[in-house]
């Protein structure tokens, strides 16, 4: 594919992306499992995954709802250790939404560079840093409805400025870890981000909406790898109807 195209995909893909590489993955209740039966199981994988991954929190270093947004923006089609280092500069250029707004494209370009799709990336933060000067007088908004007026943010990162950010829970961020680890793990049988993440809200209590979007990515990046599974470390084989999946080890 040329450069031009591969940027194109990327952009399109990039802000709140419907993720793909669970696509294929089991995407089925168990069957005959009542919805308290599941509300159960979910609570006992929480659980056992929230004792493996103790200290689960969002990955992306940031010091205000501002700087949260930015690197969310950034993390599209990024590793969360890339943005951290990318970061420092960032804050240094650009660090309020005004500065951001009145910033050359060609500027933010040249900081933010290394973290790829740089152009639309570029576009996608003055778009936001405007948006957040005109509407919201310089100040992140702390709603769901707020937050999703800004160019550039869907409800995935809405949700994770809300949890993180302001420690509201309105939702559930639902990544391509989310959207994988839910299936597999029988939890829910949709592919839309938005379905599965009202299936995850009906298991799991308000209090632990933030955490489970945190356990999730943290248990796919470890172990429950979208290419190879490794149901045989896993520690909730017992409680997922894909253990031994095809592919897994
Ligand atoms: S048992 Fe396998 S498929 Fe199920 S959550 Fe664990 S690693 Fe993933």
């Amino acid at each position: 594919m040329a450069k031009k195209a591969i940027e194109k995909e990327g952009a399109r893909r990039m802000i709140d992306h419907a993720p793909r590489d669970g696509a294929k993955d089991p995407r089925e209740l168990p069957k005959g499992e009542s919805l308290d039966a599941r509300k159960a199981r979910f609570q006992k994988i929480f659980v056992k995954l929230h004792q493996e991954y103790l200290d689960a929190r969002c990955a992306l270093e940031f010091s205000n709802a501002y700087e949260l947004l930015a690197a969310t923006i950034l993390s599209a089609q990024c590793t969360d250790k890339r943005v951290n280092m990318v970061m420092p500069e960032f804050r240094k250029a650009f660090p309020n939404p005004k500065s951001l707004a009145n910033a050359e494209p060609a500027d933010i370009e040249d900081v933010i560079k290394s973290t790829g799709f740089y152009h639309q990336k570029a576009k996608s933060l003055k778009s936001m840093a405007s948006d957040i000067m005109d509407k919201f007088g310089g100040k992140v908004p702390a709603t769901m409805d707020e937050l999703t007026t800004l160019r550039g943010v869907g409800r995935k990162t809405a949700n994770v400025i809300l949890g993180d950010a302001f420690g509201k829970a309105e939702g559930i961020a639902v990544d391509t870890h989310v959207t994988r680890l839910s299936g597999r793990l029988g939890l829910t049988k949709n592919s839309d981000p938005q379905k599965i993440e009202q299936d995850l809200m009906q298991l799991a209590s308000p209090k632990q909406w933030t955490l489970t979007a945190h356990v999730l990515i943290l248990h796919g990046r470890a172990i429950c790898d979208a290419r190879k599974p490794k149901c045989s470390q896993c520690i909730v084989s017992e409680l997922c109807p894909s253990s031994g999946m095809k592919g897994s080890v």
